[in-house]
């Protein structure tokens, strides 16, 4: 079946008590069992290990994958630390994208690094690099591409095969692409990571997160962790989900033709300093961007004439799109990374790796482009 019949129909049945078409949120805690005997014969002990309206979710997600098994975090955070807890130990080393989600950054320097493990933050966009800061001890590689925020890809073919000789896992925050776009299990990757608060949900209603794995071998690593640490998502949240993953394909074929609009939009405007979106051709990586996945996503960033005092009059007066982090809902997001999003991220860091003070980051939304360009149009004229 094609992925928009799957992303509607894989994972869940009609429910077979009342003919219910969408799986019922299964709110509860506990499962009554049979007998002693007949423990877990009906696949579920207590919520924090599995719950069915979850379950359903992770089904759906393993089918759009094409991989072993998924699990379902409470949040995109969640999933990524129990991939790395997983897999890392004190004294073990991991590579990670340089250029990555601000919270990633902080988890690794601030919480994880307390526990002996050791990271190095490397430009992936490099596989040379990635292959130089390889050690004895390199357990994991965890790559992100496109970006966040400067959209900077990853060859995942390449960084697999590192990850691969080194006898790493390679990990990818498939976040801004989706399987939709991007299939990292079939150009080598091990792990998957969403957080699917973005365009999995799409409509700024909940906050979660998934891991998805080549393996069942894998996938029990990972669950062992959820399981150990409570950070399974809620039934409400997998439900919500499970809604939001049936129009996937379609709300990112048309938010995708929008941002290549606007992006083609802002490369003309005069008060534009530079504009970078994977599927322009001026896109120092477009030719990557085109070989690896098949869309180029919703997510952009520019910078105005004037830097971060031009960038701010227009963050602070443009109509129709929000000020606000998240991205990849329905609604079309402005976010200013390096207060919000990437506030972790020290200036130094920042400045290495291209975070610059007035870059603007577009999530651009359902809405009609004509509208989207025009209020951007509006705001550019309120800049000097
Ligand atoms: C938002 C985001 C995360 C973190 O997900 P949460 O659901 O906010 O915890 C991780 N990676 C990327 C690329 C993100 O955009």
């Amino acid at each position: 079946m094609g992925f928009t019949t799957d992303q509607i129909h894989a994972g869940v049945t009609p429910d077979p008590v009342t003919g219910s078409i969408l799986t019922p949120i299964y709110q509860s805690t506990t499962y009554v069992q049979p007998s002693v005997d007949e423990y877990l014969s009906r696949g579920f002990s207590y919520s924090r290990t599995a719950n069915p309206t979850v379950k359903a979710l992770e089904a759906k997600l393993t089918e759009l994958e094409g991989c072993a098994a998924t699990a379902a975090f409470s949040t995109g955070m969640a999933a990524i630390h129990a991939t790395l807890v997983a897999f890392l130990s004190a004294g073990d080393h991991a590579i990670i994208s340089d250029v990555a989600y601000g919270g990633t950054y902080r988890l690794c320097t601030q919480v994880l690094t307390r526990f002996g493990v050791e990271f190095t933050f490397a430009d992936t966009s490099k596989p040379e690099e990635v292959k130089a800061a390889v050690r004895d001890n390199t357990k994991m590689i965890l790559t992100e591409t496109p970006a966040n925020p400067t959209m900077k890809c990853t060859d995942l073919a390449a960084i697999s095969e590192i990850a691969r000789a080194a006898g790493a896992v390679h990990a990818v925050d498939n976040t801004f692409l989706t399987p939709y776009f991007q299939r990292p299990l079939e150009l080598g990757a091990d792990l998957v990571v969403y957080s699917t608060t973005k365009y999995m949900d799409g409509h700024n209603a909940t906050v979660g997160g998934a891991v998805v794995s080549k393996t069942a071998e894998l996938d029990e690593k990972v669950r062992f962790i959820q399981n150990s640490t409570g950070s399974i998502m809620s039934p409400q949240v997998a439900w919500l989900t499970l809604q939001g993953i049936k129009t996937l394909s379609i709300r990112m074929d048309r938010q995708s033709a929008n941002a290549m609009a606007i992006a083609k939009f802002l490369e003309a405007h005069p008060k534009v300093a530079q504009v970078a979106y994977p599927g322009l051709e001026s896109f120092s990586q477009h030719e990557l961007a085109s070989r690896q996945a098949t869309g180029y996503g919703a997510m952009l960033w520019f910078e105005v004439k004037g830097g971060l005092d031009a960038g701010k009059i227009l963050m602070d007066n443009v109509k129709l799109w929000s000020l606000a982090e998240n991205l990849g809902s329905v609604e079309s997001l402005i976010t200013h990374p390096v207060t919000m999003t990437h506030a972790a991220v020290e200036k130094a860091e920042r400045d290495r790796v291209g975070i610059i003070d007035g870059l603007v980051r577009l999530s651009v939304g359902l809405e009609d482009a004509e509208d989207l360009i025009a209020a951007l149009d509006d705001a550019l004229k309120l800049v000097p």
